[in-house]
């Protein structure tokens, strides 16, 4: 308990308290506005440390200081630079004035939008009327909202009235103020220290009010703006120096760069520290801390030439069945249905007839099982490299991966077992399946390659172990030395050098809000996702495969809105008969239930899709070429095939049919007859509904001529988009731009939505923007009926459903039809997303 003589401070948030001294802005770290502390917050209400009076509340909701009955004086400053977001982010809960209680809520703030949009999220309370203080708790660590944390003596009442002040009151010139904010904390603290140094009583005017010019708190009370007209006056000994000192300082910024007005946007890139950081893409989502662990794969002397192509051939041939048991073992205890199926690949590259025959005929000239079998396996990844299609070049990854295995078996190198310490990053070239086979996920933290992309094995693994990664780094960083700290932080594609105290407190703090969030949701999961207004949103889940889908029912799916039926088997060279497919699809189906929607895509190959048991022609402008079904109709066997296995499944799911890449009204007849035959020959009575997706533009533009002949439309925002705009869907240069936000875009999804709904049809939005929170009050104001969203984002899609008006929706979607770019259309949805979450009970754990 606080003796009578004694203040306790409450913390004002929940997070991690961090060192004053290292707080990356000079203004806080120095002291000058006053000793305290600062919170890297995990809350987003700031709450009163002392109960008392709310001396100023800045009109940006940034800062707010309260005063107690003894003239103790807290300031609290939410992020830094957080001045630039112009009341952005931050809704205030009290007035100036008003008398509140400790632990009362005081701002309530959005985390995120704050993270993305300022320097920094840390939050600083102040002791601004200078008392010393102990420590009630430990400096750093964890801390609770209302936890008690500093212990002040109570102050001595010292009155500047009762210091008497001679002489003449002098005042400067009028002044412009030139600070882009007015004289928010940082300058004003500036402009109250300096009037410390002198003696006289110095005061700070603007219009009819007039501030202590010694007391920040005062000085932020006025509320000072940009262009306004202020004046210093001073009354004692030293008033005429003052007077020209302060009145210069005023004039010069109070030590803050005075041009324009900065932007939020400008802010964002200031980096509060020198950092070293290795940039490269995401291939899995998620950060780490860790230390570096470097794995490398030697290569291997082999002979050139053999001892006789009898013994060679048995050689060759021992090792492969060895091999494939081997396959079959990491098959069988394979963590997850995703590394089954790489082994499973693995297998049926073994059993290649065009490898053997390669290795075959070298042996028969002579060579040895060794040599032979390495030129046999890297002459056809260099080939697959060559096609230039990301997915090839991953599948030439697989062949050096089961090269290699063979190879160990042929030369009698056995594969040793990796030890890593707890708290590894994996970094290596390219991490093959069989590398990451063996390894103890509980002390992987993540991973990061210089090879590899975000369909590659490395990046199914990890998303698979819900690992970071990222791949495509610099390969400087496998210079990196075993056992240096790194922060990976797969989200912004960055691994971080030797993070500093700050940066590792900021991560730590990012990171417990992400966790309460995510697990906030995952409790919300199986609840139905109904608008606050009542109205409900099918979020179904984009799949793959059979384990994704069942993934997808646990989370909370209301069905299957896309299943790329083309990844059912990629990694196979001849084609999965009838009777395969009937039990793949029954297999879903059974999954989905009678009780919701299974969407089956027909299969969507060409473009950067190759499947190797289509062979195909190669084209200069593949996206532009035979794709999806343009592809199907011009081999109508495979989808005949394909729709009869489909058919198996009817009765068992709400069963649709879904039609890739429609561009013509003759492309869908020909299809439904297609269809029709089939079913007549299973003596079907009824046939499954049949709908396209629309990622074409002028499958949009043409919606009202498409919807009477269909029975739903899904929107591929991922394609809809590279043709709208003209620009590859996986360019590394025009990633950014490329944005399914764009006015045009959007227009074409509420012309198809419009036609659609004129027929009574609904239309979902299955391509990665409906995975995006921020496009959910978008695409329902659209009037989206259905949302696919990818498995993990199901639970986070659901809540950002159930945080929304649909009316409001409407509003925020006819305004940014107007706008005109992607990144307008960001701002404006950022800002409603502001606004929606001042009237949401805020998440605190
Ligand atoms: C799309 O284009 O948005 C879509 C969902 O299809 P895919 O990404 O499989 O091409
Ligand atoms: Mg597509």
């Amino acid at each position: 308990m606080a003796t009578p003589q004694q203040l306790q401070l409450l913390a004002p948030l929940s997070g991690v308290l961090i060192p004053l001294d290292q707080v990356p802005d000079q203004v806080f770290s120095s002291r000058v506005i006053g000793d305290g502390l600062c919170i890297d917050p995990t809350s987003a209400t700031l709450c009163a440390p002392l109960a008392g009076v709310v001396s100023t509340v800045q009109a940006s909701g940034h800062a707010v200081s309260i005063t107690d009955d003894n003239g103790v004086q807290v300031l609290m400053h939410i992020g830094l630079d957080t001045v630039n977001l112009a009341g952005q982010g931050f809704s205030r809960r009290v007035e100036e004035g008003q008398r509140v209680e400790a632990g009362q809520a005081l701002i309530e703030f959005d985390a995120d939008y704050i993270a993305l949009h300022a320097r920094s999220l840390m939050t600083l309370m102040l002791v601004v009327s200078g008392e010393p203080f102990t420590w009630l708790a430990a400096p750093t660590g964890l801390v609770e909202t209302g936890q008690p944390l500093l212990s002040l003596a109570n102050p001595e009442v010292t009155s500047e009235a009762s210091v008497g002040a001679e002489g003449e009151r002098l005042f400067s010139p009028l002044l412009r103020l030139p600070n882009p904010n007015g004289l928010h904390a940082r300058p004003a603290a500036v402009l109250a220290q300096a009037a410390k140094a002198f003696s006289a009583r110095i005061y700070l005017h603007r219009q009819q009010a007039e501030a202590n010019a010694k007391s920040l708190v005062a000085i932020m009370a006025l509320q000072t703006a940009w262009g306004d007209s202020v004046q210093v006056s001073a009354l004692g000994e030293d008033a005429d120096v003052a007077v020209n000192t302060l009145a210069r300082l005023l004039a010069e910024g109070c030590g803050e760069a005075v041009t324009a007005p900065t932007t939020a946007a400008t802010v964002e890139s200031v980096e509060p520290e020198t950092l070293t950081v290795l940039r490269g893409v995401c291939a899995s989502p998620g950060s780490a801390l860790g230390q570096v662990m470097q794995i490398s794969e030697p290569r291997l002397e082999v002979n050139t030439f053999g001892v006789g192509p009898h013994i060679e051939r048995e050689t060759l041939a021992n090792a492969l069945i060895e091999a494939d048991m081997a396959l079959q073992h990491l098959r069988d205890i394979a963590g997850s249905d995703a590394q089954a199926e790489i082994f499973k690949a693995h297998q049926e590259l073994l059993a290649d007839p065009g490898l053997l025959d390669q290795a075959q005929a070298l042996i028969v000239e002579g060579k040895s099982a060794a040599f032979a079998w390495r030129a046999a396996t890297e002459s056809t990844a260099v080939l697959f490299q060559q096609l230039g299609t990301s997915l090839l070049a991953e599948r030439a990854a697989d062949l050096a991966d089961v090269g290699s295995r063979v190879l160990k078996l042929i030369l009698g190198v056995s594969e040793q077992a990796l030890a890593l310490p707890a708290g590894t990053i994996l970094i290596a070239d390219q991490l093959t399946p069989s590398q990451t086979a063996g390894l103890d996920t509980d002390k992987v933290l993540g991973f990061a390659t210089v090879g590899g992309g975000a369909t590659s094995h490395v990046a199914i693994l990890a998303r698979a172990w819900g690992l970071p990664a990222i791949c495509g780094m610099p390969a400087q960083m496998l210079a990196l030395a075993n056992g240096a700290q790194v922060l990976l932080d797969a989200d912004k594609g960055e691994l971080q050098l030797n993070p500093g105290a700050v940066v590792i407190s900021q991560w730590q703090a990012r990171h417990e809000r992400q966790r309460l969030r995510h697990q906030h949701e995952h409790a919300q999961a199986a609840l139905a996702a109904h608008t606050r207004d009542g109205h409900h949103v099918e979020v179904t889940a984009n799949v793959a495969s059979l384990s994704e889908t069942e993934q997808a029912m646990t989370l909370g799916a209301a069905g299957v809105g896309l299943l790329r039926s083309e990844f059912l088997y990629l990694d196979r060279n001849h084609a999965p008969t009838r009777d395969e497919q009937v039990s793949t699809y029954n297999a879903i189906a059974r999954a989905v239930g009678p009780a919701h929607n299974l969407v089956v895509r027909t299969l969507d190959v060409g473009g950067d899709k190759p499947l190797a048991y289509v062979p195909m022609d190669s084209e200069t402008n593949p996206f532009l070429g035979l794709r999806g079904i343009r592809l199907c109709l011009a081999r109508p066997d495979l989808l005949r095939e394909q729709f009869r296995a489909i058919l198996g499944s009817v009765g068992l799911t709400r069963l649709h049919i879904m039609l890739p890449m429609v561009t013509q009204l003759a492309e869908l007849r020909q299809a439904r007859q297609i269809l029709e035959e089939q079913a007549r020959a299973l003596n079907l009575g009824q046939l499954p509904k049949l709908g396209i997706m629309i990622e074409v533009p002028a499958a949009a533009l043409m919606a009202d001529r498409f919807a009477p002949h269909v029975d739903f439309f899904s929107i591929g925002t991922n394609d809809l988009t590279q043709y709208t705009l003209a620009m590859d869907r996986d360019h590394p240069r025009l990633a950014s731009q490329a944005d399914s936000f764009h006015p045009s875009v959007l227009r074409l999804i509420a012309m198809t939505v419009e036609a659609a709904h004129a027929h009574g049809k609904w239309v979902g939005v299955c391509g990665a923007m409906a995975s995006e929170r921020l496009a959910v009050p978008l695409l329902l104001g659209l009037g989206v009926d259905e949302l696919s969203v990818s498995v993990p984002q199901i639970p986070a899609i659901k809540a950002a459903v159930r945080e929304v008006n649909l009316l409001d929706c409407k509003a925020i979607a006819e305004q940014v039809l107007g706008l005109e770019s992607a990144e307008q259309v960001r701002e404006a949805l950022h800002l409603y997303h502001e606004a929606a979450a001042d009237t949401l009970p805020v998440l605190e754990n």
